[in-house]
């Protein structure tokens, strides 16, 4: 693997906390994700696709995204893997990145949804803003 590509695996794996070498490809994070029919590229490929390098195609999926941070994934995981922790860790680096917040705490208000579950707003926040 390119020097580069090793140092970008390396780091997704230090920022997520989560050892990518541990996965057996069962796909069970990807059978329990509500949000796979989204993806273009699911949570068990996700994982491999850090395991061989391919940092640079994962931050240009929709998949950063589509990933609603449920954590469906990680409850299912044999392996102690967390494919959500890695889906954040790349989606943190494309926001840091572009050193520019999507969401910004001034427009939540006029947003806002006295519906909206307090749980969806916390993960917009880890979502869209650095
Ligand atoms: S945290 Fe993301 S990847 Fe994991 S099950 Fe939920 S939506 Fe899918
Ligand atoms: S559930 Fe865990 S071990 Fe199975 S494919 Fe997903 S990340 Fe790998």
């Amino acid at each position: 693997m390119h020097q580069k590509t090793q140092l970008q695996a390396e780091t997704i794996r230090l920022i997520s906390g989560t050892n990518t070498r541990k996965c057996m490809k069962c796909g069970k994070c990807t059978a329990s994700c509500p949000a796979f029919a989204e993806m273009d590229i699911s949570p068990h490929k996700f994982v491999s696709m850090v395991e061989h390098g391919e940092i640079d195609k994962l931050m240009a999926s929709k998949s950063i995204w589509k990933c609603m941070s449920c954590f469906a994934c990680v409850e299912r995981c044999p392996r102690g893997v967390e494919p959500a922790s890695i889906i954040e860790a790349v989606r943190q680096t494309v926001i840091r990145k572009q050193n520019n917040n999507y969401l910004r705490p001034e427009n939540i208000p006029e947003l806002l949804d006295p519906k909206i579950p307090q749980q969806a707003l916390v993960s917009a926040f880890r979502k869209y803003s650095k």
